[in-house]
């Protein structure tokens, strides 16, 4: 899978901790800087075929992930 999206990221050189919080609350800081990023829609694809199941990507937490799965799969 091509990853080159990655060098684009808003989060790149930024604490990757802020991407893995321990809850969805703590995860504002994260989403807001997704909210800013031009890879996100890639960034979320990514997380989505491969299934991530920690942390932020694309802006959207674990949860939000598994329901936007659940949804898609609903749809298809
Ligand atoms: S969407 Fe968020 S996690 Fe993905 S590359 Fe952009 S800033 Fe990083």
């Amino acid at each position: 899978m091509n990853l080159s999206w990655r060098q684009h990221g808003a989060c790149r050189g930024i604490d990757p901790d802020i991407f893995y919080p321990v809850s969805d609350e703590e995860a504002e800081p994260a989403k807001a800087i997704c909210a800013t990023c031009p890879v996100r829609e890639p960034c979320l694809e990514y997380a989505l075929a491969n299934r991530e199941r920690d942390g932020v990507w694309g802006g959207a937490t674990e949860r939000e992930r598994r329901r936007l799965i659940r949804q898609r799969r609903k749809s298809a």
